[in-house]
């Protein structure tokens, strides 16, 4: 229960979904954790859910598209907690759906630019920021939270498609160009995971979805955090640069 005290992590996207359960699973286990979000709010809902519990947390507030507040987010970080040892770069948005020959010459392009700022130049500005503090820390452990579409294309999503393999690139050339200073970094590429979302989901959609995995069902968030727990913590010492699909299968088939 205390595979990571004195531990000190960086989790984006942290007030919901995959980040939420990992945030809440890193505290449990005895790290500090700064839980950073666009939306300050639900960021303080979970590090008070994490304090109740006994944990130790804080709220930042930060746009992972803009690196100045990346920048800040890892600094307010290691000012609240003293160093960095290790980060979850997961905030991510769900892009324009559609092939791409239909785009939009204006608002198609801008909701391209969106989703690449959002879901893959954040990956960048937040290895940019952590790898410093890790260094000085010592050495560390990323995750980039990439999807199952950062393996196999989506017809109707190619933005999200192309960020999420970009995540993947990145992660691999970070990883490898880190591994000899104790710096970790891998991705993780989630199959459809239940969320509030889905449950508003037409019926047939939510069907055709659990469909293409063999499992016979989504995930769950629990399911995606085991795998980053296990990226982030010192039972995967010789992983690095590495990709690790968590998606019932899909992929598989
Ligand atoms: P979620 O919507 O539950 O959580 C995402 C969080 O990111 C939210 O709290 C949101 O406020 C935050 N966020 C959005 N834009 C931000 C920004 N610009 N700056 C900072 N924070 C921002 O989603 P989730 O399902 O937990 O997704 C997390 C990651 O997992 C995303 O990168 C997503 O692409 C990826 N993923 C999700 C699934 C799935 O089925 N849910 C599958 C594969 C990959």
């Amino acid at each position: 229960a205390d595979a990571f005290l004195n531990k000190v992590a960086l989790v984006t996207g942290g007030a919901s979904g995959i980040g939420k359960a990992v945030a809440v699973a890193l505290a449990a286990q005895g790290a500090a954790v700064s839980v950073a979000d666009l939306r300050k709010d639900a960021a303080q809902d979970v590090v008070e859910e994490i304090t109740g519990a006994g944990g130790t947390a804080v709220a930042v507030e930060v746009d992972v598209s803009d690196p100045a507040q990346v920048k800040n987010a890892v600094d307010q970080t290691v000012s609240a907690f003293g160093k960095l040892d290790l980060a979850l770069n997961n905030a991510g948005i769900s892009g324009p759906t559609g092939l791409l020959g239909d785009y939009d010459d204006s608002d198609g392009f801008a909701a391209y630019k969106k989703l690449i700022g959002i879901n893959l130049d954040s990956v960048y500005f937040g290895m940019r920021y952590e790898i410093p503090a890790m260094l000085a820390a010592g050495g560390g452990a990323i995750v980039n939270t990439s999807s199952i579409l950062g393996v196999v294309g989506e017809p109707t999503a190619t933005p999200y498609t192309t960020a999420k393999h970009g995540v993947a690139g990145m992660t691999k050339a970070a990883g490898a160009g880190y591994a000899a200073q104790g710096i970790r970094i891998n991705s993780v590429h989630p199959g459809y995971i239940e969320t509030p979302l889905l449950a508003n989901m037409d019926r047939d959609a939510y069907n055709g979805l659990v469909a293409k995995h063999p499992i016979g069902r989504l995930g769950t968030v629990e399911e995606v955090a085991n795998m980053v727990l296990f990226l982030l913590s010192d039972t995967s010492t010789f992983i690095n640069g590495a990709q690790f699909v968590v998606d019932g299968g899909y992929t598989a088939v």
